[in-house]
């Protein structure tokens, strides 16, 4: 037979002798090898005439080389024939039920997929909505201005992604007339878009056979072959996809399955996501591979996979001003380059300053505002103080009264934030120079994106929790 698959970016066509060739070469010739697992016969995977459940014997049915072989008692590297059948019945009854798998809209799969990175199920499913809402289109989010756009986005983080996305979409618009390529070559040209995020649109959005490797289905993967490669390298990034891309272009070109490929990717993540947990605390009871994984036999699901620590995060000591006066507060943007990048926040110094140094600080900010001060190191705040001592005239802002608010932390990807703040109220804001903005509430709520770092502050703000 003829098979076709994607190699750096080309469509190659391949003559495949058979897939019960291709299936023994995947299985790294050991299938004759392997026992046969007596607590695990293939009537498991029967009908439920009751309820009238699909099946695994009609879904898979089983090939003459496994009908030879036959089911193996603990799952062999390379081995995913074994495991796509069991997995997939698994998917079949227990797939999460998810805004963005109630389409098959490859512009909406591709945002999910972009929010869920580094933001948790739960949390995206809001942003999701409001964002589809507002942008149902790739038309709609090319031609949305930046700060709508970092508005949208306010609270997920990472705001690169928002940008990136924006990216795409214009080049979406001017190279493929609106709509994201079926081309997993492609995809991966676009702004943004990795090889993980490029299998998962290729896959679940145009039904075409490559992976989607992220950090779940590493460690899902590492467990069940019982591998102790460090999941951080990206050698055994690259291992997972090239032995997955392979099985999936033969296992689903094959026909093996009525599954597509994009809902054997689903099964892996959903897998990685509720049942094979991070942390040592898989719930192997509830796992469809059980009887073959050897860190369960192994009695090894602590130990694996193995990840090496990543550099302790910096620790930086800020003060977050709250300078308000009646309802409307000071914001400043922040610069167009480095850590939260061109997103307005309250305007902010490296170190825990005292009342006094509070004050002092606060009258200087508008005749010597710098938005570089709010992401300086600590060696800043020697430049801060200087700022503040030569600060005597009151050109600036001028303090009423100053309440010291709680201490509150923020945890970015390689720095947390230990800040302590200060609610000021000042005399009449009149003059915007030097970088301050006086915002209304409701362009605080609607108009500026403001990093959820400052969410403990801004809460503070009159008439409501956090804007
Ligand atoms: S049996 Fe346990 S450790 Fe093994 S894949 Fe399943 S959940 Fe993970």
């Amino acid at each position: 037979m003829i098979g076709r698959y994607e190699h750096d970016g080309k469509t190659n066509f391949t003559c495949i002798l058979s897939c019960q060739y291709l299936l023994s070469i995947l299985s790294n010739g050991k299938i004759s090898s392997m026992k046969t697992n007596k607590n695990l016969p293939k009537s498991e995977y029967k009908t439920d005439i009751t309820s009238g459940k699909r099946i695994a014997a009609d879904l898979h049915p089983r090939s003459p080389l496994e009908d030879s072989h036959p089911q193996a008692s603990l799952a062999h590297p390379h081995n995913w024939q074994q495991l796509a059948p069991p997995l997939l019945d698994w998917y079949a009854q227990n797939a999460r039920s998810l805004p963005w798998r109630e389409t098959k809209d490859p512009y909406r799969i591709w945002v999910s997929e972009i929010m869920l990175q580094q933001t948790r199920v739960e949390a995206v499913k809001g942003y999701y909505a409001h964002f589809m809402n507002e942008l149902p289109d790739v038309a709609a989010l090319a031609s949305c201005p930046e700060d709508r756009l970092l508005k949208l986005w306010e609270g997920l983080g990472y705001y690169s992604r928002a940008r990136n996305l924006k990216k795409a979409a214009k080049q979406i618009m001017d190279s493929y007339d609106g709509k994201l390529p079926a081309d997993h070559a492609a995809l991966l040209k676009l702004p943004g878009i990795g090889p993980y995020t490029a299998g998962a649109i290729a896959s679940i959005a145009f039904s075409l056979p490559v992976p989607a490797v992220d950090g779940n289905v590493l460690r899902v993967r590492a467990r069940v072959f019982g591998d102790d490669g460090d999941i951080a390298e990206q050698s055994v990034k690259k291992t997972a996809e090239e032995e997955l891309r392979a099985f999936m272009l033969t296992y689903f070109t094959c026909k093996q399955t009525q599954m597509n490929p994009g809902a054997f990717n689903q099964a892996l993540m959903d897998l990685g996501a509720t049942v094979c947990l991070p942390n040592g605390t898989p719930d192997c009871n509830a796992c469809p591979w059980q009887s073959m994984c050897i860190a369960y036999q192994e009695e090894r699901t602590i130990e694996l996979p193995v990840k090496k620590k990543k550099a302790p995060r910096r620790i930086e000591k800020r003060t977050v001003f709250l300078i308000m006066d009646g309802d409307r507060v000071v914001l400043r943007k922040r610069p167009a380059k480095g850590l939260l990048a061109g997103l307005y926040e309250l305007p902010n110094v490296t170190g825990h300053l005292d009342e006094k140094e509070a004050l002092t600080y606060v009258r200087s900010l508008s005749e010597s505002s710098d938005v570089s001060k709010g992401i300086g190191t600590a060696s800043d705040r020697f430049a801060d103080n200087a700022s503040v001592q030569n600060s005597t005239e009151n050109t600036g802002l001028q303090p009423l009264r100053i309440q010291k608010l709680e201490p509150a932390k923020h945890i970015f990807t390689h720095i947390e934030w230990h800040m302590t703040g200060y609610l000021i109220r000042v005399d009449s804001l009149t003059s915007e120079s030097s970088g301050l903005l006086f915002a209304e509430q409701e362009d605080v709520k609607e108009r500026y994106s403001i990093p959820s770092a400052f969410d403990a502050y801004i809460g503070h703000i009159k008439g409501s929790s956090i804007l």
